[in-house]
């Protein structure tokens, strides 16, 4: 691929063009009809990974590489760990009807920041089933900030000590996000006085406190 170069979708309808050349075969797209993104060349197709409905507009730099980033962070995951994978998109469960896997669904939905903690979480979990001989028996229901703290909501599933164990790291891990930038992974304090209750590092709630008063 290269700049100017044509998108295509499926019916073979023109949707974006590339403008620019990110590195690493990741490229910035200005998309047409509604859908904005960078897209990545593997193998065998090209993949939207980071998109918005809203007017048509493009990804400045620091926007694309935000978004690559985050698309990255969240392959990491998943392909470290297979129960971080997710299965049914939120447009297949749209058409279904309801939206009942909320984690296939949305991904994580925190900043960035906690990543390394989440992987830490994702490793400790699955040192447990390890340890005891056991397949990993986790069913990831949703992650998401609330009250400026994570969230790690799972089904598991094993001998009750062990499903004790793993919920006794999850709590473990909730308490530490209260103390890391949730934007930047940075130690963090909660801060009571910006629209959303958050965890954030000196730096990126000045940062934030100044958005909020533009
Ligand atoms: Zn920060």
């Amino acid at each position: 691929m290269k700049i100017n170069d044509v998108i295509y979708d499926d019916d073979a309808y023109i949707r974006g063009v590339i403008i620019k050349d990110l590195g690493e075969g990741y490229y910035n797209v200005f998309w047409f009809n509604y859908v904005i993104g960078i897209v990545s060349e593997d193998e065998e197709n090209l993949k939207v990974i980071g998109h918005y409905n809203g007017d048509p507009k493009m990804f400045d730099d620091q926007e694309a590489r935000e978004a690559m980033n985050r698309y990255l962070l969240e392959k990491r995951l998943a392909d470290k760990y297979s129960f971080m994978r997710r299965d049914r998109s939120l447009a297949e469960q749209s058409k279904e009807g309801f939206i009942d896997d909320l984690y296939s669904a949305f991904g994580c939905e925190c900043d960035d920041g906690w990543f390394p903690l989440l992987d830490e979480l994702c490793a400790d979990i699955t040192r447990v089933y390890e340890d005891a001989g056991l397949p990993v028996g986790i069913k990831v229901d949703q992650v998401k900030e609330k009250f400026g703290g994570l969230r790690f909501y799972v089904t598991a599933t094993g001998p009750q000590e062990l499903v004790k164990e793993v919920y006794r790291l999850i709590n473990e891990a909730e308490g530490k996000s209260e103390k890391i930038c949730e934007h930047c992974g940075n130690p963090g304090i909660i801060r009571n006085d910006l629209a959303w209750i958050r965890c954030l590092c000196d730096e990126c709630y000045e940062k934030k406190m100044k958005e909020n008063l533009q």
